[in-house]
């Protein structure tokens, strides 16, 4: 029994390392997406930008061609008063330019106002574009020096754990099932007892439990956290 469970002390000792070690980088994963999300973010900001300038130089196109086509409609119903005899007639074409000037002029305030909006839009995209080189793109760097590291780390996590798989075949399979369901909780599995308390949850153990674990002649665990319980005295190796 002794032998046994210092055989699984000594694969505790493996996944505490291992646990620890990833710990080391287990917020690369969260750190990396975080970055990402960022430059997803500025990205669609600097689009939806370009796209609000394109609609607005669209407008302005569109308020160009109208007012070219008021202008000519004006300058043909100028042309045509020359020839009007009919004061009637006359009055009522005058009055028609005189709608078509008063558009067009609301046209051109539409026009300043779209202007105006155009550039403080374009302005914006400048100062989004300088913040997006220094403070956005050298992210994509970071973000391929962290994979590289968090690759590094997962290709050692997989060759500790391929060891640990190879150190666990010789050993007592029944106690190994114990151990892996208790490892789902991380290590450690094997706590000493201290005393008539588990010094992994502090909780007191019922004396009959206690003399078992002195014993040392079969695997006791903790009624309350279900850790396997040594003596304190137990050695390390
Ligand atoms: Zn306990």
């Amino acid at each position: 029994m002794q032998n046994k469970i210092n055989q699984f002390l000594k694969l505790q000792k493996i996944d505490i390392e291992i646990a620890e070690f990833e710990k080391s980088f287990e917020n690369l994963p969260k750190e990396i997406s975080v970055m990402e999300a960022k430059i997803d973010s500025e990205n669609i900001k600097v689009n939806n930008l370009k796209e609000k300038i394109d609609k607005l130089e669209k407008e302005m196109k569109n308020y160009n061609n109208e007012i070219d086509s008021i202008d000519n409609k004006i300058n043909e119903q100028e042309e045509k008063l020359f020839s009007i005899n009919s004061t009637k007639e006359f009055e009522a074409l005058q009055k028609e330019t005189g709608d078509l000037k008063r558009l067009k002029l609301e046209i051109e305030d539409s026009q300043i106002k779209t202007m105006e909006s155009t550039d403080n839009s374009k302005k914006a995209l400048a100062e989004m574009e300088q913040f997006f080189l220094s403070e956005i793109e050298p992210l994509r760097t970071q973000i391929e020096e962290l994979k590289s590291k968090l690759k590094e780390y997962t290709d050692k996590k997989d060759k500790l754990s391929v060891e640990r798989d190879n150190k666990t075949k010789s050993l007592d399979q029944d106690f190994l099932i114990r151990y892996e369901s208790l490892m789902v909780d991380n290590p450690p599995v094997i706590v000493p007892a201290i005393g008539e308390t588990c010094s992994y949850c502090c909780l007191t153990i019922p004396p009959q439990t206690y003399i078992k674990v002195l014993q040392k002649t079969e695997v006791v665990s903790c009624p309350h956290c279900r850790k396997i319980l040594i003596p304190e005295e137990n050695p390390d190796e």
